[in-house]
């Protein structure tokens, strides 16, 4: 007896759950399926672009941007809510946002092509990065943490622009930092993830070993076993 197309389609999407589930355990992912092996917030933004178990750019909306940003915490609940409603009064606004933020992925994943292979970063695209700070208005403010406070820098901008800051700010410190000299592409050339290589002894070539690492790993013995 075969599978009716239902039980087919719940098939496909238990697997795909139970895939996401364990890339999450493996810490491969968050929640939403988006990769958090980058070491930080500019290059899991770099690597955006794919998602686990979407077919499509991870960031093909306002909404998965909204998603983005809330499961690497760094938008609340309400402040989110927020942006929905902004979302339904001013689409275009939200629109300009998401296409800026494709764009600057785009030629930031070219600098980091260019970094992960001895090159120095493109001077242009430090210019492009100073005009989208220029462009923030903010003041440091004193909040109660879970323990003691944080001073943490406030964003004057209400609207969905406030969004790019974050990720803006985390490029612009990675490339000050001894970061970029770190980082280095998945040795699987059809990955195109990047990662900060922090690895103890420097050597750590895969996005993750629960991915590439181990695909890599039954290729060589399937290879050695043809011999
Ligand atoms: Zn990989």
């Amino acid at each position: 007896m075969g599978l009716s197309r239902r039980d087919m389609n719940w098939k496909k999407w238990s697997i795909r759950v139970a895939r996401l589930r364990a890339l999450v355990r493996a810490g491969v992912v968050n929640n939403e399926g988006f990769y958090t092996l980058g070491g930080r917030l500019a290059l899991d933004f770099a690597n955006s672009h794919e998602r686990v178990g979407r077919e499509k750019d991870g960031l093909a909306s306002f909404e998965d941007l909204l998603t983005f940003l809330k499961s690497h915490r760094l938008l609340h609940e309400d402040e989110a809510s927020d942006l929905h409603m902004f979302l339904f009064q001013n689409p275009a606004r939200c629109q300009k946002v998401i296409e800026g933020l494709i764009q600057l992925r785009h030629e930031f994943r070219q600098v980091l092509a260019d970094l992960s292979s001895g090159w120095p970063a493109n001077p242009d695209f430090m210019t492009k990065i100073n005009d989208h700070l220029a462009g923030f208005r903010s003041f440091l403010k004193l909040e109660p943490a879970s323990e003691g406070m944080v001073l943490r820098t406030v964003i004057e901008e209400k609207g969905p622009e406030k969004l790019m800051f974050p990720i803006v700010r985390d490029i612009a410190d990675f490339l000050a930092s001894d970061h970029v000299e770190k980082t280095k592409s998945c040795a699987n050339e059809d990955c195109g993830l990047y990662f900060v290589n922090l690895s103890r002894n420097g050597r750590r070539r895969w996005c993750s070993m629960s991915t590439c690492g181990n695909r890599a790993k039954v290729n060589a013995y399937l290879k050695r076993q043809e011999a």
